[in-house]
């Protein structure tokens, strides 16, 4: 239907990744029947939502023989870290323009978490001066890597683009094959939206089936109008490329009001979601993506926003090693 085997592909995940019962969460939210998706579990140096991006991306750089990926982002994004792996192991070069955008971390937030991954991985990192703009950076960057030869390629923040939603498109064509093999019927599908991509793909891969599921993005960044802008955007020029006719508006559902401190800034809710996961499930959520897309999840759980005979999936996109550069906040 959506051909997807036409679009060049990179394999670098581990896929299917596991769609498991949360029985003990489910149990103490009293709610409807909760699952995860383990998009954590990607396999690539940590693994997260980005891995499914990158294929597609990737395969694209190598079908345009490119020798080094450009990518931006924080200086904690798991988008660049899985970028600098996904590269490394594709034994391509990879540069990294990085801004400080999360106000009051403490110094290590510069040296853990996904940033030591980045170099161990051998990407050449730039740091963003503080007002320097970054995609002025970016452009000199990636002049400068042409200059000496290089045929760069150049991936946006998130990998959030059209190439990369279809990652998204085909994790949801994986999950509802799960689902149908194992007879469970999802009624709703929750995870994290930042820059779009992963929401984008998520609609299309459910609307395109007539799955009858409902995808629910929780904005992390704390602007819901400019993540839905986003979304939409993404969406209609992955349509586009997939040649299937844009989706309606309806097929979009953006939570906001649950990073309301803004992107990356602890919220005390988050603190709490990503303790009591660790505690009932032994399952490592992020503190700015699925700790909050969770929060999300339990305050809506709490409002009665869903029926007890009703089943969930949370999408866990990653992020884990970013535990690290909040210590403080735990
Ligand atoms: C990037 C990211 C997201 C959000 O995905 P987008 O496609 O940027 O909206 C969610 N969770 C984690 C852990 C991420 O790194």
């Amino acid at each position: 239907m959506m051909q997807l085997s036409r679009f060049p592909r990179a394999r670098l995940a581990h896929l299917p990744t596991p769609l498991e019962p949360l029985q003990a969460l489910t149990a103490h939210l009293q709610g409807p029947q909760v699952y995860i998706k383990r998009d954590d579990c990607t396999g690539l140096a940590f693994g997260g939502n980005k891995t499914r991006k990158l294929e597609y991306l990737l395969g694209e750089a190598q079908a345009l023989g490119a020798t080094t990926i450009f990518s931006e982002g924080g200086l904690q994004s798991n988008h660049v870290r899985q970028t600098a792996a996904a590269a490394a192991r594709l034994g391509l070069k990879c540069e990294l323009v990085l801004s400080r955008n999360v106000p009051g971390r403490p110094q290590d937030y510069e040296v853990t978490g996904n940033i030591f991954i980045d170099r161990l991985l051998n990407a050449r990192i730039h740091v963003c001066e503080p007002g320097e703009d970054r995609s002025a950076r970016m452009a000199a960057e990636m002049d400068a890597a042409r200059d000496r030869g290089e045929v760069p390629y150049h991936i946006p923040t998130g990998g959030s683009n059209a190439t990369g939603a279809l990652g998204y498109v085909s994790c949801m064509l994986e999950l509802l094959d799960q689902a149908r093999s194992r007879d469970l019927t999802i009624d709703h599908l929750v995870l994290a939206s930042g820059s779009g991509g992963t929401q984008a793909g998520m609609a299309i891969g459910l609307s395109a089936t007539q799955s009858g599921v409902r995808g629910i993005g929780i904005d992390i960044d704390n602007d819901g109008p400019q993540v839905m802008r986003d979304v939409r955007r993404i969406a209609d020029d992955c349509c586009a490329k997939l040649g299937i006719p844009a989706l309606p508006d309806g097929d979009f559902v953006l939570e906001t009001g649950h990073a309301r401190t803004g992107y990356g800034v602890p919220t005390p809710e988050m603190v709490e979601a990503v303790r009591l996961v660790a505690r009932l499930e032994a399952i490592l959520l992020d503190p700015v993506y699925s700790g909050k897309a969770m929060a999300g999840l339990i305050s809506m759980i709490a409002e009665g926003r869903f029926r007890r005979d009703e089943t969930v999936v949370f999408v866990h996109t990653g992020g884990a090693p970013g535990l690290f550069a909040y210590i403080d906040a735990f």
